[in-house]
This record gives structure tokens, C-alpha cells and sequence, in this order.
């Protein structure tokens, strides 16, 4: 009894000492009047990766958002809805989906906050759009209306976990360092997209119809956004995807110290 004690007072301290260790990595949450919410793809994710995640409520208090971003050593956002197209310069077009301009602020803020304390960052779908608004670029308002070509299906009907179309990764970038390949098969859930990259990023990938499928930050800092959904990617075992939340612990790490 007493050696099964100690046991576990060793597990307990190991894990204690080993959580500390973990940098703490913010996700952004959905938002709606009366409740938030994020999918555990992302927890799990950051936590698979080696981080601690932390939830970020929404608020639009910048007070409340600076000091818990103070507080972290990464970041990152989740998807999500639309952006409101007058934060970059356009009016709204009918194809438009639902804007929440309460997330938009908190979104923008939190990116903005992240970049001025130099944290890693990494954004997924609407967070990828975000970074990209954030820093002065805008966004295709619906694919299928505003594009001028013919495009991809990019609103798959199959699970999250299951890629559907083929993305080209830039030889040169980060991003490509990272997953280490010329191509490949990503889930795509999005009728909006980068259109004008913001000045100081550069596009990573992009699928077969010339849609921007990932940026990052040009000097080679780690800002990085992506239009798939890894998190989802690595839930349904796909290892590859959780070198996306790898890099972004690493850096963490590394910037912590
Ligand atoms: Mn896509």
C-alpha cells in the first residue's frame, strides 16, 4: 500500500515537473452571446505537440486580451465564420456568409497582441484569414462569386478528417520545412479566401485552381497560416499535420527561454 502511494507521488511530481516544462499555447474559442466554445481537435492537437493549452475567452475588453496574451508563449486560431469585408477596404458582397463582428475584434486583437510580443503564431482557416487581414491584405468574399475562374470544390461534403484536395507548397518556405513535401492532400472547408497576401507575408501553398492555400511571414518568423485544418488531419491519424503544432511548440520553447 504504502510503496503504491510513493508511486503515485512519483507520477504526480514527474508529470508536475514535466507540465511546467510545457509552453503555454493560447487558442482562440467560437463565440455567441451566451456561450464559447472550440473544438477539441485544437486542444488535443496542441497538447499531442508537447504544449499547454489555454483558452482564450473572447473579450473586448484590450486590457483583459493584453494580459492574457502577456501571459503566453504561442498562439493559436481556430476557424470559423466570416470576416466583416469593410476591415479590408470592401463592401459586403451577397454571397457574403454571417459576419460577428464581436469575434472579428477579438480575433484581429489577439493577432495583433501576438505579433507586438513577438509569440509564434499559427492560424488555421479563419485564423490563417485573420493574420492575413490583420496585417493589411484582404480576402476573397466568396469564393465561387468573386474569384473570376473556375475553382475546386473547396467545401468538402466528407469528414474533417479526410483531405480532398491536393495544395503545392512553395520549395522555399517555412512551411515546407516543416511538412517536408512538394504536395499534398488537405480537407478544405471555405468559401473564402487570402486574395491580395499582406504586405511583409508570402504564399506557401496553393491547390490546383491557384487558391491561396498558405501564407507566412516573409523574414521567416514564425507567423504562420494555413487554410486546411491540420488539427483535424492529425485526429484522424495523420502524423504529419502535428508537425504544424510541433513547429509552433518548439519555437514557443525555444523563445521562452
Ligand atoms: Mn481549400
Amino acid at each position: 500500500m504504502k510503496k503504491n502511494l510513493l508511486f503515485c507521488l512519483a507520477v504526480l511530481l514527474t508529470t508536475a515537473v514535466s507540465a511546467q516544462d510545457r509552453p503555454v499555447i493560447g487558442v482562440s474559442c467560437s463565440w455567441s452571446p451566451t456561450e464559447i466554445s472550440v473544438p477539441t481537435t485544437y486542444l488535443d492537437a496542441v497538447s499531442r505537440a508537447g504544449g499547454l493549452p489555454v483558452v482564450i475567452p473572447l473579450s473586448n475588453d484590450p486590457e483583459i486580451l493584453k494580459q492574457q496574451v502577456g501571459r503566453l508563449d504561442g498562439l493559436v486560431l481556430i476557424g470559423g465564420g466570416d470576416f466583416d469585408p469593410l476591415l479590408f477596404g470592401q463592401e459586403p458582397m451577397r454571397a457574403l456568409g454571417k459576419v460577428t463582428p464581436e469575434r472579428d475584434a477579438y480575433d484581429l486583437a489577439l493577432i495583433r497582441l501576438a505579433q507586438a510580443k513577438g509569440i509564434p503564431l499559427l492560424g488555421i482557416c479563419r485564423g490563417h484569414q485573420g493574420i492575413n487581414v490583420a496585417n493589411g491584405g484582404t480576402l476573397l468574399q466568396d469564393i465561387p462569386s468573386c474569384y473570376g475562374k473556375p475553382s475546386l470544390k473547396h467545401q468538402q461534403s466528407a469528414g474533417s478528417v479526410h483531405g480532398s484536395h491536393t495544395v503545392v507548397l512553395d520549395r522555399q518556405s517555412v512551411l515546407y520545412g516543416i511538412l517536408q513535401a512538394d504536395s499534398l492532400v488537405v480537407n478544405s472547408f471555405h468559401h473564402q479566401a487570402v486574395d491580395r497576401p499582406a504586405p511583409g507575408f508570402r504564399v506557401t501553398a496553393r491547390s490546383a485552381d491557384g487558391i491561396i492555400e498558405a501564407i507566412e511571414k516573409a523574414d521567416g518568423s514564425p507567423v504562420i497560416g494555413v487554410q486546411w485544418h491540420p488539427e483535424a488531419l492529425a485526429r484522424g491519424g495523420d502524423g504529419r499535420m502535428l508537425k504544424l503544432f510541433r513547429y509552433l511548440v518548439d519555437r514557443a520553447s525555444a523563445l521562452k527561454k
